[in-house]
C-alpha cells in the first residue's frame, strides 16, 4: 500500500538504475515512488559478471539486496506495476499505473531499460543469456579458450571477431548470409585464423540453454561453447518517446552528463540512454541523475 499521492520525484523502472537514483534521492530527504513493472533485461543469465563486490552473483539477488537498502528510507516507496500514462501538467506530471492507480510528481525519472529483440532463430531464446552471449566483459571469461561462434556481419561482426579474439582463439564469424565485408577485412580475418561462414543459420542445438552446435541451412553442424550475438533492441517503455523525449540515432534516450532529456524535469538513466550495458554502469548513471535531480529541486526552492 502506497502512503499518499504526491512525491518529488517518480522513478519509472526499479532495476539497477532506478533503484540507485532512488538511493541518491532517499538520501537526500526527497519523497519518492519507484514503480517496477519486474521485467528486468538480464533476468535469463544465471550469474551476473563484472560489478565489484557482486561478482557472479545471481542478478535478482543484486536487485533485492538493492531494493532492501533503498527502502531503509523512509521517504521511498515501491510500487510493483506497469506505469501506463505520463501526462504534464502545470506542477509537474501525473503518473498513471495499471492497477488504475493515478500519482503526482514534479520529476520524472526513467529508468525503464532496453528489450533485446530475440531472432527468429530455433534454440536462440533458450540460449540468450545463458550461452549465447552479450557482452565479453560479462560473460568472455566463463568461455575462455572455447570454441566460440559469433553471429554478425558487416563492419560489426568485424569488429565484433577482433573484441572477441581477446579471448579465444578458436573463433568463427557467421555471417547468416553473404557477408558484407571488406577485402581487407576479409584477409585480416584470414591472418588471425577466423574462418567466415556464409550459409544462412538454421538453429541451435542445446541443453537447457547450453549451446552444443549451431546448424545451418545445408546442413552441416559446428560444435560451439559459445555464441556471441548482439540482437537489435527498443525501448521497453514507450511513455518516454510519448512524453516528447528524444532519441539518438541508436534508438537510446538523448541526455545530457546529468542524465536530462530533452524534456525540462524528465531524466534518464541506465540502458535506455547508455550505448554501454552493464549494471555497473546502470548503477553510476542512477547515482547522476538522483543528485542532478536533487540540484534541480534545490535550485527551484533556494
Ligand atoms: C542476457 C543479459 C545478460 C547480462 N549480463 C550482464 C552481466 O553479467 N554483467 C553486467 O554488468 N551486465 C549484464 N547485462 C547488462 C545489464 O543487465 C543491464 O545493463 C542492466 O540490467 C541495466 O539496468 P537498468 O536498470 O537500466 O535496466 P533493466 O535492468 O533492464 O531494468 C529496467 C526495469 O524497468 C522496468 N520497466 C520498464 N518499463 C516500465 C514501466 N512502464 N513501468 C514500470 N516498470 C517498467 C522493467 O520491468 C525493469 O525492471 C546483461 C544483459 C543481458 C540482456
Amino acid at each position: 500500500m502506497i502512503h499518499g499521492k504526491d512525491f518529488d520525484v517518480i522513478i519509472i523502472g526499479g532495476s539497477y538504475a532506478g533503484l540507485s537514483a532512488a538511493m541518491s534521492l532517499g538520501r537526500s530527504l526527497r519523497h519518492v515512488l519507484v514503480i517496477d513493472s519486474g521485467l528486468p533485461c538480464n533476468a535469463p543469465t544465471p550469474h551476473s559478471h563484472n560489478f565489484i563486490t557482486h561478482d557472479g552473483e545471481v542478478p535478482l539477488v543484486i536487485a533485492n539486496k538493492a531494493k532492501l537498502q533503498v527502502l531503509q528510507y523512509e521517504t521511498v516507496q515501491f510500487l510493483s506495476a506497469l506505469a501506463t500514462a505520463v501526462q504534464k501538467t502545470d506542477l509537474g506530471f501525473v503518473v498513471g499505473v495499471s492497477s488504475g492507480d493515478v500519482f503526482h510528481t514534479r520529476k520524472i525519472v526513467f529508468a525503464t531499460g532496453l528489450k533485446d529483440i530475440i531472432p527468429d532463430i530455433k534454440g536462440f531464446a533458450a540460449c540468450w543469456g545463458k550461452s549465447v552471449l552479450h557482452c565479453p566483459y560479462c560473460h568472455g571469461y566463463e568461455v575462455k579458450h572455447e570454441k566460440t561462434g559469433i553471429i554478425a556481419n558487416g563492419d560489426m561482426g568485424f569488429e565484433f571477431a577482433r573484441l572477441i579474439s581477446n579471448w579465444t582463439s578458436q573463433l568463427i564469424l557467421f555471417t547468416n548470409g553473404k557477408a558484407g565485408l571488406s577485402k581487407e577485412q576479409f584477409e585480416k580475418l584470414n591472418e588471425h585464423r577466423v574462418p567466415v561462414i556464409e550459409t544462412a543459420i538454421d538453429s541451435i542445438e542445446h541443453a537447457g540453454g547450453r549451446i552444443e552446435n549451431i546448424v545451418l541451412a545445408d546442413g552441416s553442424r559446428h560444435s560451439l561453447s559459445a555464441l556471441y550475438a548482439r540482437p537489435a533492441f527498443t525501448q521497453h517503455c514507450p511513455l518516454p518517446e510519448e512524453l516528447g523525449c528524444e532519441l539518438t540515432e541508436m534508438g537510446l534516450l538523448k541526455i545530457d552528463i546529468f542524465q536530462r532529456t530533452t524534456i525540462k524535469s524528465v531524466y534518464a538513466c541506465g540502458d535506455n540512454s547508455s550505448p554501454a550495458r552493464s549494471v555497473s554502469m546502470a548503477v553510476a548513471a542512477g547515482t547522476m541523475a538522483g543528485a542532478s535531480l536533487n540540484k534541480e529541486l534545490i535550485e527551484e526552492s533556494f
